[in-house]
């Protein structure tokens, strides 16, 4: 039966490994799902990065295009109608080879990206239609379709980009490369419309190239209106709503559908300061836009930042927490269940039920445990000093027994022989209580033996030892006390035995011997010579005391 109910756990490793094991997945649980959330947080944190490198490619891109487009239409002009005008040419190209560094130096523009993209070679391209600048060697409009070529492969860098990468892009590139276009469209216009002023248009393929790119431009403004939030529609309202514009869009019209002959003034000069601070108008609000890309974007790199900062800050206080918690309650239980083993084998080893465990004072199932295990002591205590008791007490009188008096009666011979003290022993018998039993009956017996106790209980003192002996028959053991002094005090007792009313029976005497104890003497010889003066007292008469 026993072994049936006997648990048997599956780990063979004490309670203490077990909870450290616990705690120790506890908290590398915790640790691996913060690490997971920080290096999830990190990744979008290197995501908004990346946006931001990008969106810096894309300006490096459109900064290039602006001052191509201005290298172009210069050297257009320069090749077409003014020979003179080299200097304009010169201050363009240091423009753009400022911005073709720039993007060359941009961290995106690794080889594989640039030669991916058709920008690897631009830097030669660029020597070539130059070089046919210089020499004068080139037609214009061949020299335009140049410039165009390396142009239209930058704005194909940025939408090629935006596609690929258009998880790292805001909707704002949409517009910002709109607008690009637009640019583009308007700056072809400057460049051809500036080869040709002073002349009368007869050549038709110009009169449709300008009429492309005019519609191309219309088609990219319409677009970057219908793109565009309301800030940025007004923002190119404050470009699209100028004398300027119209000067330039009325000019286009005018050389469209009146073969108008582009003479100096007003259309000279004027078409190309015009037609530029428009371009550049367009360019100064595309860099806003980029501006405001550039803002928002560290905006969200600063909130990605603090949002890891203060997550790490908390899954760290939230770990300290669970490490302390964990090692507490476990320390706490450890306490608990030593001290639980440490009573439990002071109890098998000294067998020692007097042991009480501490208060804890808590609420939980240890405090409980120990409270029961507490209330289990006492009961098991209280057994087993009632059993002790019984098993040295008599039933009837409540006095000592036999077995008990016995082992005080050895305990006051030691004492008496090392301190050399008087002891004397009383032996008592009820006389003919058999006549009482036979006259009265055995329950009345019993009450004359408990009243006979009584009567001498009340003249012993608290160190003399008394005790049944047997029926009727008891003995007292007076420590301090000499033999005129036994006699004295077994006299007493017999004058107040017959002295007593015994409820229904009367009066009823008994005999006393009395022995002093002799330094070397065992107690059976002690008590043999008490045996004898009982026995003396008997025969001669009863009812009275007997020395031996
Ligand atoms: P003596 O004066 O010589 O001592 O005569 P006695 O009758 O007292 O002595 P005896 O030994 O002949 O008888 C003792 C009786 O005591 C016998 C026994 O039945 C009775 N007795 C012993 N113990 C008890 C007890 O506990 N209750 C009762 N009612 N009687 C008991
Ligand atoms: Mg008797
Ligand atoms: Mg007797």
């Amino acid at each position: 039966m026993a072994n049936k109910l006997a648990f048997h756990s599956p780990l063979p490793m004490p309670i203490r490994l077990r909870l450290v094991l616990l705690a120790s997945i506890a908290i590398l649980s915790m640790a691996i799902g913060t690490w997971l959330v920080i290096s999830r947080l990190n990744e979008t944190r290197t995501s908004v990065e990346r946006e931001v490198l990008h969106n810096n490619w894309a300006l490096d891109c459109s900064s290039l295009i602006h001052y191509l487009q201005r290298e172009r239409g210069a050297s257009a002009s320069f090749i077409a109608a003014n020979p003179k005008d080299f200097d304009a040419v010169k201050r363009t190209r240091s423009d753009s080879n400022a911005a073709l560094e720039s993007l060359y130096n941009n961290p995106l523009a690794t080889e594989h990206r640039l030669a991916r993209l058709g920008l690897a070679d631009l830097r030669v391209k660029l020597m070539e239609i130059r070089n046919g600048v210089d020499r004068r060697s080139i037609d214009w409009r061949r020299l335009r379709d140049a410039y165009t070529a390396s142009i239209n492969t930058l704005l194909g860098a940025v939408s090629y980009e935006m596609l690929h990468e258009a998880d790292t892009y805001s909707p704002k590139l949409d517009v910002i490369a709109e607008l690009a276009l637009a640019r583009e469209a308007l700056g072809l216009l400057r460049a051809t419309v500036n080869s040709v002023r002073g002349q009368v248009i007869r050549n038709t393929s110009d009169q449709i190239f300008i009429a492309t790119e005019l519609t191309l431009y219309r088609h990219h403004v319409d677009v970057v209106r219908t793109h565009a939030s309301e800030s940025e529609i007004i923002a190119l309202r404050s470009v699209l709503d100028t004398p300027e514009h119209t000067w330039v869009m009325d000019a286009i019209n005018r050389i469209l559908s009146k073969h108008e002959i582009l003479v100096a003034a007003p259309y000279g000069n004027q078409w190309w300061e015009r037609s530029s601070k428009l371009i550049d108008a367009l360019k100064t609000l595309e860099e806003d836009l980029f501006d405001k890309l550039a803002r928002e974007t560290t905006e969200k790199v600063r909130t990605q930042k603090t949002i890891v900062l203060w997550m790490s800050g908390a899954a760290l206080v939230m770990l300290f927490i669970l490490v302390g918690f964990v090692t507490i309650t476990i320390a706490r239980m450890m306490r608990d269940l030593r001290e639980l083993s440490t009573a439990l084998d002071q109890i098998v080893k000294k067998e020692n039920y007097a042991i009480r465990l501490k208060d804890r004072g808590g609420r939980d199932e240890l405090s409980h445990a120990f409270q029961l295990f507490n209330r289990l002591l006492e009961y098991t205590d209280r057994l087993i000093r009632d059993k002790e008791t019984l098993a040295s007490m008599d039933t009837l009188t409540g006095i000592m027994n036999r077995r008990a008096f016995m082992k005080y009666a050895e305990r006051e011979i030691t004492r008496a022989t090392r301190y050399g003290h008087n002891l004397s022993l009383v032996f008592l018998d009820i006389d003919h209580f058999k006549q009482v039993n036979d006259t009265y009956g055995h329950a009345t017996g019993d009450e004359v033996i408990k009243t006979f106790v009584d009567t001498v209980k009340a003249r012993i003192r608290d160190s003399d030892l008394l005790s049944r002996w047997g029926g009727e028959e008891f003995i007292i053991m007076t420590p301090e006390t000499g033999i005129n002094g036994v006699k004295n005090f077994a006299e007493s007792i017999r004058a107040g035995i017959a002295a007593t009313e015994f409820p229904g029976v009367g009066h009823v005497t008994c005999s006393l011997g009395v022995a002093q104890w002799q330094p070397g003497e065992t107690f059976e010889a002690f008590s043999s010579r008490a045996d004898m003066a009982l026995y003396e007292a008997k025969k001669t008469g009863r009812n009275r005391v007997c020395t031996g």
